[in-house]
C-alpha cells in the first residue's frame, strides 16, 4: 500500500473555544470558497492566471435590482446614475445602463467614456472640481447635467454661455452639516453660511444657464442614514425657497453615492455585515424626508441616486496565489501573495475577508498578509486568522468590486486580468492584463539615449 507522506506542520499552542458558537454564530471564514457563480476558482486562474479580479454579472444585477426596488417602492419618480469612478471598465458600465441607469462621471474622459458607451448625453451627470473648457462645451451641447462646484466654475460657466446659443441644464452641489465629521466642505457650495443660496440667485439672476436641480454627495461608507434626512431636509428646504423667493421650480434632488458595502473597516470592532444600514434604511430616511417635506404631488421632483461602492463591491473578487510563507523576526507567520495594494487598493481601508481555494488542514493561526511588492506598506491584512496556506495555494479576497479596477497602479507589477462571469456561467474577459508593450507605449526616448554601451 502506498500512503503519501503528510507535510509537516510546525506545532503550535492554541487557545481552545471548544466549538462553541460566538454571538456572530459558527465561524465561517474558513470555508473555502471554490466556485464564484458556479465556476471554479482553479479554471478561472488556469485560463486567465494569477492574480485576476472576478466579477458576478448576476450579482451586479440583483444588488442594482434591489437598490432601486428599495427607493421605487417609496418614492414615485427615482432614477439611478451609475458613478463611473467606482468602476469605469465599459463592460460594467453597460450592467448598469442595461438596467436603466444613466451616468455619473468627474472627469472628462469618464465623460467621453460614457458617451462612447451610448449613454445619451442628457443622461450624464457631469459632476466634480475639474471640468476643462472643453468638456464643457462637449456637455453643453449634448445638453447634459452639470453640477457646479465652486464659484470660479460658475463665473467661467456664464462666460462660456456667452460663445453659445443654449442654454445650459445646471445644478449645483451643495455641502452641509449632516451630523458626521468631518463636513465634506471642500466640494460645492456651503448650506449654514448662505453660500449655496448664493449660488443660486447667481445662476438665476445670470439669465445664462437653466438651474433643474440641487445636488449632494456628504461622503462615502456612510453608517448614519439620519445623515441623509438631513441632507434631503436641506435640499428640500432650498428647492422650496427658489420655487417660492426665484419663481424657480426644482426638477429633481441628487443625494448623491455613498452607501456603505458589507465590508468590515480596518479597527472596526464589529463585521460590516452586522453593522452596516441597509439600502432600504436609507432609502426610508430620504424618501420620508421628501415626501414630509410639503411638495404637492404633482411638484414632487425626480430623486436621483449616484450610489457606486453598495452597487458593485460584493460583486467583485479577487483570486490569487501564494507565493512564500516566512517567520518574522517576531515570531509572526508570515504569508507572502502575489496581490498587494498596487491592485488592492482598498487594503487601506477595509478588513477584507479572504478564503482559501481549496481544501486545508484544521490549524490555524494569525498571520499577516504581505502582498508582493518591494514596499514596506504592501500589507493586505496586518492580521488575519487563517489556515496555514502552502506556497502555490490560492485564495480569493471578496467583496472587492467598488474602486479597486480604477485606483489600481502601475506600479513594480502589471495590472492583471479582469473577468466578468454573465448570468448563464460564462466568463468573458472583460480587461486584458497589461503588457510591457502596453506600458512603454506611451513613452519616447530622446535619440541620443537609444543605445547604451556597457
Ligand atoms: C464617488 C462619488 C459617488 C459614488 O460614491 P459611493 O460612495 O461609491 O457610493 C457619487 N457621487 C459623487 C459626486 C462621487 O464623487
Amino acid at each position: 500500500m502506498i500512503t503519501q507522506k503528510l507535510i509537516y506542520e510546525r506545532p503550535f499552542i492554541k487557545k481552545m473555544n471548544a466549538g462553541l458558537m460566538n454571538k456572530f454564530g459558527t465561524r465561517t471564514e474558513f470555508q473555502a470558497l471554490k466556485y464564484i457563480d458556479g465556476v471554479s476558482v482553479k479554471s478561472l486562474l488556469a485560463e486567465y492566471g494569477s492574480p485576476v479580479f472576478v466579477l458576478s454579472e448576476k450579482q451586479i444585477r440583483r444588488n442594482y435590482q434591489n437598490a432601486v426596488r428599495s427607493f421605487k417602492t417609496r418614492y414615485p419618480k427615482v432614477q439611478f446614475a451609475w458613478s463611473y469612478k467606482t468602476n469605469y471598465i465599459n463592460a460594467v458600465c453597460n450592467v448598469f445602463h442595461q438596467e436603466g441607469s444613466w451616468a455619473e462621471v468627474v472627469s472628462g474622459f469618464e465623460y467621453r467614456k460614457a458617451l462612447g458607451n451610448g449613454v445619451p448625453g442628457n443622461k450624464i451627470i457631469f459632476n466634480g472640481p475639474d471640468k476643462h473648457p472643453e468638456d464643457i462645451l462637449l456637455a453643453i451641447k449634448n445638453d447634459s447635467l452639470l453640477h457646479i462646484d465652486h464659484f470660479d466654475e460658475l463665473y467661467s460657466l456664464i462666460e462660456l454661455c456667452d460663445t453659445q446659443d443654449k442654454k445650459p441644464r445646471v445644478a449645483i452641489r451643495v455641502n452641509m452639516d449632516t451630523g458626521v465629521y468631518p463636513i465634506w466642505d471642500r466640494f460645492g457650495f456651503n448650506y449654514e453660511n448662505g453660500q449655496a443660496w448664493n449660488a443660486i440667485t447667481k445662476i438665476i439672476g445670470s439669465g445664462k444657464l437653466k438651474l433643474v436641480g440641487l445636488h449632494c454627495h456628504i461622503g462615502t461608507y456612510m453608517l448614519a442614514t439620519s445623515a441623509y434626512a438631513i441632507a434631503a431636509s436641506k435640499l428640500c428646504e432650498l428647492a422650496t425657497n427658489c420655487k417660492n423667493q426665484l419663481h424657480t421650480p426644482i426638477q429633481y434632488l441628487d443625494l448623491g453615492g455613498g452607501f456603505p458595502s458589507t465590508n468590515t473597516l480596518r479597527g472596526a470592532y464589529l463585521p460590516g455585515v452586522d453593522t452596516v444600514p441597509s439600502v432600504d434604511d436609507f432609502a426610508e430616511a430620504i424618501t420620508s424626508t421628501i415626501l414630509a417635506h410639503g411638495f404637492k404631488q404633482d411638484e414632487l421632483p425626480l430623486l436621483i441616486l449616484e450610489s457606486g461602492r453598495v452597487l458593485i463591491d460584493d460583486a467583485g473578487y479577487l483570486l490569487g496565489t501564494v507565493l512564500a510563507n516566512k517567520r518574522l523576526s517576531d515570531g509572526r507567520r508570515a504569508t507572502i501573495m502575489d496581490f498587494g495594494v498596487n491592485i488592492l487598493f482598498t487594503a487601506f481601508w477595509y478588513e477584507h475577508k479572504i478564503s482559501p481555494a481549496q481544501d486545508f488542514t484544521h490549524h490555524s493561526e494569525d498571520m499577516v498578509l504581505y502582498g508582493p511588492l518591494c514596499m514596506n506598506i504592501d500589507v493586505v491584512r496586518e492580521s488575519v486568522n487563517l489556515p496555514l496556506l502552502n506556497r502555490g495555494d490560492n485564495v480569493v479576497v471578496h467583496k472587492v468590486g467598488a474602486y479597486n479596477m480604477t485606483q489600481w497602479m502601475q506600479f513594480i507589477s502589471m495590472r492583471p486580468n479582469v473577468v466578468m462571469i454573465d448570468e448563464k456561467g460564462n466568463p468573458h474577459l472583460i480587461r486584458k492584463a497589461e503588457t510591457l508593450g502596453y506600458l512603454e507605449m506611451q513613452e519616447e526616448t530622446p535619440t541620443h539615449l537609444k543605445s547604451i554601451n556597457l
